[in-house]
């Protein structure tokens, strides 16, 4: 498909606004994407006509919402390249895939086992960690950070030893957008024998990760990130992973057979997938897929790469400006602060002209530390973003800076 901004803008009804008298510019992405039409509609097709519980009724209904639902676990299966079906996870996003992993951790780690995280980590990718590692006695590791926002690889393999267990790194960093060494990485903590997950909350936007490519064990995203409704995501892990790992939530769907005396396991994926899902968001999340496989991604990355480029030569030339996270593996995201204002006062000011940009800390304070900064502004690009938008967030930033200086 050519690559079409103008049909595509058309396609996102909310880009299409007025925030306080001003046309609204969303660099917000990395917090979460706007959503095409087309998702919209299936959201609102899903409730008008589709709508039953899945996997247990025999009436038509349930039978249609079980096939949309389970060919969207196909979908996202062939999105990602997973072996099986069955290894792909309905969840409600990253944070849930993540504390599920991490939990089965939990219970299987001992005292003197290790667990390795990066500087770079969402939050999201930290305390779940901290609580397996409370909880089993085993011991945090972390992947030191460089000055220009990569991780220092190595130190990582230093780091990795006969004891380390699991190593929890995100593709993408959601702060500074740094793309991670991934497959170095996972192929480096499977020397030793340990098994990694990968967070591709912020990778799945930009790209199509190929998880047997990668040989992660587990990868985990967020469906509103990509197009998708929030409260949607997937865990893909590998089957022998699933297995071992225990449940994460008890309840309907996930049971074989339950007696007082003892309750036996369904299998992958119902496993872990106890309770009434988020069904219409499961179907939806597909279509969310396959839209932006219509766009292509080679297509969306070339784009976003264009726009990189031009928010980097564009906000170079603004006085004081500080970039964070400068190495040349980059995704769309650009994180700068000006030299002695704060972030959330040139946020405010720039959201009065109809900019949307993310200040603060991004759930990510370990890095903000390392930088002795409070926080950072950070403005993250998507593919229907455009450089006249780009020209219109400098214009506010001079604005911004005028005022505060
Ligand atoms: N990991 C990364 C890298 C993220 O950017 C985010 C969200 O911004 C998360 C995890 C958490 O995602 P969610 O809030 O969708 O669960």
């Amino acid at each position: 498909m050519k690559f079409d901004i103008n049909k595509i803008r058309s396609q996102f009804p909310i880009l299409h606004q007025q925030v306080n008298g001003k046309p609204l510019v969303y660099f917000d992405n990395a917090a979460t994407s706007q959503k095409p039409q087309v998702v919209i509609d299936a959201e609102v097709k899903y409730y008008n006509e589709i709508n039953a519980n899945i996997h247990r009724g025999v009436h038509h209904l349930s039978q249609v919402a079980t096939d949309a639902y389970e060919e969207s676990r196909i979908k996202i299966q062939n999105h990602i390249n997973a072996k099986n079906s069955f290894e792909v996870l309905f969840t409600s996003g990253t944070t849930f895939g993540i504390n599920l992993v991490a939990n089965g951790f939990g219970q299987i780690l001992k005292a003197g086992d290790e667990v390795i995280v990066s500087h770079l980590e969402h939050h999201s990718n930290i305390v779940p960690w901290q609580f397996a590692c409370e909880r089993s006695g085993a011991t945090l590791k972390v992947i030191p950070m460089l000055q220009d926002g990569s991780l220092d690889m190595e130190a990582y393999q230093n780091l990795l030893t006969e004891n380390t267990k699991i190593v929890a790194v995100n593709h993408i960093s959601n702060a500074l957008g740094v793309v991670n060494p991934i497959k170095f990485i996972i192929d480096k903590a499977h020397q030793v024998g340990a098994a990694v997950l990968v967070d591709g909350a912020q990778a799945t936007p930009h790209l199509k990760p190929d998880v047997q490519d990668l040989d992660c064990d587990f990868y985990v995203f967020s469906g509103h990130k990509i197009g998708g409704p929030t409260g949607t995501g997937i865990l893909y892990g590998k089957e022998a992973w699933l297995n071992k790992l225990p449940p994460y939530q008890g309840g309907g769907e996930m049971i074989k057979e339950v007696t007082f005396e003892k309750t036996t396991y369904a299998c992958l994926p119902h496993k872990f997938e106890a309770g009434t899902p988020n069904i219409a968001g499961g179907i939806v999340l597909g279509v969310a897929i396959d839209y932006l496989n219509e766009i292509g991604f080679d297509n969306i990355a070339a784009y976003e790469q264009e726009l990189l480029d031009y928010g980097m030569q564009q906000l170079s030339k603004l006085k004081g400006i500080e970039f964070y996270g400068t190495t040349a593996e980059k995704a769309s995201v650009i994180s700068f602060n000006f030299k002695g204002i704060h972030p959330y006062d040139v946020g405010a000011i720039i959201d009065k002209l109809g900019i949307a940009v993310r200040t603060g800390h991004h759930c990510a304070q370990p890095i903000m530390n390392y930088f002795d900064i409070p926080g950072t502004i950070r403005a993250s690009f998507a593919f229907y973003n455009t450089k006249e938008e780009i020209d219109a967030m400098i214009e506010a930033l001079k604005k911004a800076q005028m005022m505060l200086q």
